[in-house]
This record gives C-alpha cells, sequence and structure tokens, in this order.
C-alpha cells in the first residue's frame, strides 16, 4: 500500500513538472491508471489513493473485473486495447472511454450497439503513427477522411485521437511522434465535422509520458510505474 502510494505520488510530481516545463496547467492533464494483469483488490487500493480513471486493454479482463471494482466513487473506466467486433457488447455500457477505434466496421458496431442502450459512446481513433507492421490503428494520411465519415455515426463521439509510441530507451525519439499526432489533431479540428471535437489527446506510457505532455498530450496511460512490472498469467 505505502508503495503503491509513493508511486502514484510520484507519477502525479513527475506530471505536475512536465506540464509546467510546457507552460501546461497540469489539471488539465488525466492520469489513466493501466490495470491490465492487476488484481480487483490493488486496483481498489489505489482508487483509494485517488485513482480515478482505470485502463484496460482486454475486454475479458474488463467483464472479470467490473462487479470487483468499487464503483461508489464514479471511477472512469477506459478500453486502451484492440477492440474485437465481436466483443463491443460486451463493454459498452460499462466503459466510458474507448481508444482503439480503427475501422469503419469496428465504429459501426460500437455505434449500433450504443444506440440500443440509448447512450452516446465516447470514443478515441486510434493511429499508427510510425507505421509500425505490428500495431493496429489508422495511418496519419487516412485520418482524416477516417474521421470525416464515421461522424456521420449519431450514437459515438470522436473525443480525439491515441498513439502507442514505438518501444525505445530513450523517449526523445519518439518526441516527433507524438508532435505529429498533435497537428493531425489541430488539422482535423479545424475541419470542424459534426461530432467530432478533437479535446482528447491520448498518448505516453510509463516510458515516455512527460515526453508526451511536453508535446500536448491531455490524457497518459501509466501501468508499470504505478502497480510495478506485469506477471503474466
Ligand atoms: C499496457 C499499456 C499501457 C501502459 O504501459 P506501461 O508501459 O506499463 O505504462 C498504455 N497503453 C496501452 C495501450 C497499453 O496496452
Amino acid at each position: 500500500m505505502t508503495q503503491l502510494k509513493d508511486n502514484i505520488s510520484n507519477i502525479r510530481t513527475r506530471i505536475d513538472q512536465a506540464a509546467e516545463r510546457a507552460g501546461r496547467n497540469a489539471e488539465e492533464i488525466t492520469l489513466v491508471a493501466v490495470t491490465k494483469t492487476v488484481d480487483a483488490g490493488i486496483i481498489n487500493e489505489a482508487i483509494k489513493l485517488g485513482i480515478n480513471h482505470i485502463g484496460e486493454n482486454k475486454v475479458q479482463e474488463i467483464i472479470q473485473k467490473y462487479d470487483l471494482i468499487d464503483r461508489t466513487q464514479g471511477v472512469k473506466w477506459h478500453l486502451i486495447g484492440h477492440l474485437q467486433t465481436n466483443k463491443v457488447k460486451y463493454i459498452v455500457d460499462k466503459v466510458d472511454l474507448i481508444h482503439s477505434i480503427d475501422s469503419v466496421k469496428l465504429a459501426m458496431e460500437v455505434n449500433k450497439r450504443a444506440e440500443k442502450i440509448n447512450k452516446i459512446m465516447e470514443v478515441l481513433i486510434q493511429v499508427n503513427v510510425a507505421g509500425e507492421e505490428s500495431k493496429f490503428g489508422i495511418s496519419v494520411e487516412q485520418c482524416d477522411e477516417f474521421v470525416k465519415e464515421i461522424s456521420r455515426l449519431p450514437n459515438i463521439r470522436v473525443k480525439g485521437l491515441m498513439t502507442i509510441a514505438p518501444y525505445t530507451q530513450d523517449p526523445e525519439e519518439v518526441r516527433p511522434y507524438f508532435r505529429k499526432l498533435k497537428d493531425l489533431s489541430i488539422d482535423i479540428k479545424q475541419k470542424k465535422y459534426d461530432n467530432v471535437d478533437m479535446e482528447y489527446l491520448s498518448m505516453g506510457m510509463t516510458g515516455d509520458f512527460e515526453v508526451a505532455i511536453e508535446e500536448g498530450a491531455n490524457i497518459v496511460r501509466v501501468g508499470t510505474a504505478i502497480f510495478g512490472q506485469r506477471q503474466y498469467k
């Protein structure tokens, strides 16, 4: 518990400092604690310590943990991992923001399932900024057209963009990708598409969140630095 407390306070301090370096207000930056592989009991301790946004990358894990997590504090759930169309129905009622929309087919399914429960589902578009073969996401070049197309779906709101930077030891190496995502979000915002507001830029993880904040991130997704190295089961 004290370790968890220290880790969270250390991350908050680093977020504050990165915001300050960038001349930004740290209060506009949301820390999503990435809880994949972390047991519900520990997640509940994190919630007691002030964590109010949690991120999971697997539908199965959300379903398993959903009823075990303390929701009385109004914790928000983020789906940050790849989402298969046939699993959308399990989570639309549970999550607050889907970070990983990467196809029209997926967007249409989310729209359909959201409509069924009378919800407007907020989503981000996952962009594969570095063009890595191994990663999901829309290319930078196709993003504008993609946003335009899915903006016609009445039960989803495009709230911004998300990216996962290439893995690197030196976060300076990924700064250009973060900058590119920010530029892209500005370009799309200027188009003023209906149902699109480009409020959020979800970028930065344990290894690179400070650089991401310096480049304009307002959602950072941090797992390892809060909960320690993941134990894959
Ligand atoms: C696991 C994960 C994170 C957090 O990664 P850490 O390096 O543990 O901070 C962030 N975003 C996504 C999409 C992830 O899958």
